[in-house]
């Protein structure tokens, strides 16, 4: 996430935001835990314990930072490879409630399998932080590339909703809602196509669920209203991205998070005039609050959203293949490893690879 500019994950209400970034209530956590069903992916095998330790990894600079711990680049010892390794801070991941989350995000990460999707290796701690392996991404964020580009052409918009629309398909077909869908958390690979990274709120809900979180600009009105919510709030959120890349702006920005919630409970979007009637038209359908009329909830689900004029030209099976050309291939001038797509982020002492006493050791048994 880029310090300072970038939107962050948030709670309902201002004091709740400047606090903390990741939160949700305790009790939607609590009823939502009534409501959790069984896992009903394949059950991959679990790494093995201790399949990775810190000392395989040279740990190298920032790519950047999340609400709990940082991403950093590293570099394999053992096949000189470059990985990217999040670690997140045991003490803050209890502080902030957000046990339930992190645990459920390492499982999601080790059981999607898709090419938008991040892929994760391998998970590890110490006696204060968690540690989750993942593929590097050099190309850096979407959320970049659409600040500098300040807006896409409608086609290059298309292109990245289409490969979002594929990879949100197969996260529901497995049950799994994904909450925080935005430019920042959207990579682009070394050839320009996507890969969405931070599962910090994915969840695996087979109808519905209550939990508060999200981003202020793309969360649904349902979740806001602390209704019981589905999928569809992702449907939702892929609204608020494609009008973000076409305009430049989000349809519900103001300047604090309460006023944005009661534009996004108004629910009045203002298009600008350049935008496709084709894509005025999806819009409307993404980016509406009676669930009955929202695209993507219907009858045929994401078919429609396929289906419909504004995605007319995608080929889908060709896309899901990676045989269609990219719009932007980003500049990784100097070979692998090369971070320069990055922002620059200030490097603290690390705490990384102690060994003591761990009064959280109970939550996190799993990595
Ligand atoms: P997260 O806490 O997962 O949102 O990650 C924070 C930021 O780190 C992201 O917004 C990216 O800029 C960067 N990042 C996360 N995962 C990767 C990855 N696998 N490869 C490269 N950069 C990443």
């Amino acid at each position: 996430m880029n310090a300072g500019t970038a939107t962050q994950p948030t709670g309902i209400d201002n004091q709740q935001q400047q606090q903390q970034q990741h939160p949700h209530t305790q009790h939607e956590q609590q009823i939502q835990q009534q409501h959790l069903v069984n896992s009903k992916l394949p059950q991959k095998s679990l790494e093995s314990k201790g399949k990775y330790t810190l000392q395989d990894f040279q740990i190298m600079r920032t790519l950047g930072t999340g609400s709990f711990g940082r991403v950093h680049l590293v570099r394999s010892v053992h096949n000189g490879r470059y990985y990217a390794i999040k670690v997140l801070k045991k003490h803050q991941i209890v502080r902030m409630k957000q046990i339930e989350h992190t645990n459920d995000e390492r499982r999601m990460l080790k059981l999607v399998e898709h090419p938008f999707l991040i892929r994760m290796w391998g998970t590890f701690q110490d006696s204060r932080n968690i540690f989750m392996v993942m593929d590097y991404i050099e190309g850096g964020e979407l959320f970049s590339l659409l600040r500098k580009s300040q807006r896409f052409p409608n086609p290059v918009a298309k292109f990245y909703a289409a490969e979002v629309t594929l990879a949100l398909e197969y996260l529901h077909h497995h049950n799994i809602i994904y909450r925080d869908l935005k430019p920042e958390n959207i990579l682009l690979d070394r050839n320009g196509h996507i890969k969405i990274t931070d599962f910090g709120f994915a969840k695996e809900v087979e109808t519905v669920t209550w939990t508060l979180c999200g981003t202020p600009d793309y969360i649904a009105p349902e979740v806001i209203a602390t209704k019981p919510y589905n999928k569809s709030v992702d449907w939702w959120s892929l609204g608020i991205l494609i009008f973000e890349m076409l305009a430049g702006y989000t349809p519900f920005y103001d300047s604090t998070p309460m006023k944005t919630y009661e534009k996004i409970l108004q629910g009045k979007v203002i298009f600008p005039t350049f935008f496709h009637p084709d894509v005025v038209d999806l819009l409307g359908q993404l980016i509406t609050a009676d669930l009955t009329r929202r695209i993507g909830n219907l009858q045929s689900g994401s078919k429609d959203i396929k289906c419909h004029p504004w995605f007319s030209e995608v080929v889908w099976e060709k896309l899901l293949a990676k045989d269609i050309e990219t719009p932007y291939e980003p500049p990784i001038t100097s070979g692998v490893g090369d971070t320069s797509l990055f922002d620059q982020y200030p490097e603290e002492h690390f705490d990384y690879g102690i060994q003591g006493d761990d009064p959280y050791a109970e939550y996190f048994n799993d990595f």
